[in-house]
């Protein structure tokens, strides 16, 4: 017994003699449905008015299984009803496949067999504004060495919908296996062997733009594809670039919503769609401006913040500490500008983020500026480390006035030296 799905894809409405049942599990001696391979589902629909839930191959069958057992017998005549909306789908998602593998040979280099997936389902609340709402993405897997960036992604949707546009015809035939194996322009899965376990190969041709050996259910033309928008790619595995798309329904809702998306953060910038690009540009490079711009002042005002606290140094035992807070700056900074504050009349740094967060020590090396560290630790909580010259804490758990007035309290200070 041999499925015709993929021989007579537009048959959706059949009569056909029950030979085998086993419960819910029905083989006919000749059915239109589609089981699933080849990356394409099973079809769905109704056998004698059952409920077909799924369509396998199964040693050598198609076996049809339903969702109850049903009231017909073997030698009985049924109909069988396919799911005219999900099967039309299906042709058009699988047909776009191989016009985007098509488009992919004229854009990367080294090609080998590209993997096709459709993941179709139907939702219960089905229709929207463009009838039966199927979700599900469509994928393509590319054996190439080309990295495909933004730009050669643009391109293969650019290059397959101005291949739907040109309404190529799309044809199958059966030809023998050695003679599909001789041609250098059918894409095999060479892998799995999907497709070429048999006598005879089906050849899937889109005129003048791509064949492939496929066992799928494809349109007849290009044009009853309609638009293909592509979602974006990954990579599944070495050498293997994943092209996601989706068609028909979801591929106008993506680009209405893109559109809309690119609308309002134009307008956000006060330009319009066309400009935004110049004026995402622009607004990065002042972004960068102002950025250096905060910075320098920032460095100004610790610079003058640092000044202070020089004429408010402490002597203790022969040490002159620099002790206050700052503001803005995290535990490495504060251990960087405590380091080149010390020498000339300054032995000991030790500045605290104005927050009590952080802590930064620096000394000539007559103050050990770890243990500076470990007694604020200590007393206030959080850990630190560093060298005998530079060290800093963080995790702090107080006011950067109250670690200030600990540091500044002479019996602190003094512990700290040799
Ligand atoms: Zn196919």
């Amino acid at each position: 017994m041999t499925g015709t799905a993929a021989a007579e894809p537009t048959v959706t409405t059949f009569t056909s003699n029950v030979d085998r049942i086993d419960t819910t599990a029905v083989v006919l001696t000749e059915t239109y449905f589609y089981a699933e391979g080849g990356g394409q589902p099973a079809d769905r629909g109704t056998l004698g008015g059952v409920e077909v839930v799924d369509v396998q191959h199964r040693n050598g069958d198609i076996v049809h299984e339903l969702a109850e057992p049903p009231a017909f017998d073997p030698g009985e005549t049924v109909e069988g009803q396919i799911d005219t909306a999900f099967r039309t789908y299906c042709m058009r998602a699988h047909t776009a496949s191989h016009v985007l593998y098509g488009a992919g040979r004229r854009l990367l280099s080294d090609l080998g067999y590209g993997g096709f997936d459709i993941s179709a389902t139907v939702p219960d609340n089905a229709d929207d504004d463009f009838g039966p709402a199927i979700t599900g993405k469509v994928r393509v897997d590319f054996e190439t060495t080309t990295e495909i960036d933004d730009e050669t992604l643009t391109e293969l949707e650019r290059l397959t919908n101005r291949a739907v546009w040109e309404s190529y015809d799309v044809t199958w035939e059966e030809i023998p296996r050695d003679e599909a194996l001789g041609r250098d322009d059918i894409a095999f899965n060479t892998k799995t062997e999907e497709g070429i376990e048999g006598e005879t190969v089906r050849v899937v041709t889109i005129d003048g733009w791509d064949v492939a050996a496929c066992g799928g259910t494809h349109v007849g033309n290009t044009r009853e594809i309609g638009p293909v928008t592509v979602l974006g790619r990954s990579n599944p595995g070495e050498g293997l670039t994943r092209v996601e798309f989706v068609v028909g329904p979801r591929a106008i809702r993506r680009r209405a919503t893109e559109h809309e998306r690119a609308m309002t953060a134009a307008q956000s910038l006060d330009t319009n769609v066309a400009e935004l690009p110049a004026a995402v540009d622009g607004l990065q490079s002042e972004c960068d401006d102002l950025r250096e711009t905060v910075s320098s002042l920032r460095e100004r005002l610790v610079d003058s913040r640092l000044a202070d606290l020089r004429d408010d140094a402490i002597e203790v035992d022969g040490q002159r500490w620099l002790v206050g807070t700052v503001a803005g700056l995290d535990a490495n900074a504060l251990a960087d500008r405590a380091e080149s504050a010390v020498g000339d009349d300054v032995d000991v740094a030790a500045l605290v983020d104005a927050d009590g967060q952080y802590l930064g020590v620096g000394t000539t090396g007559g103050v050990d500026a770890g243990e500076v560290v470990d007694q604020v630790t200590t007393e206030f909580g959080g850990g630190g480390g560093g060298r005998p010259t530079v060290a800093q804490g963080g995790g702090l758990g107080a006011d950067g006035d109250e670690i200030v007035a600990f540091l500044r309290d002479e019996s602190v200070t003094a512990d700290s030296g040799d």
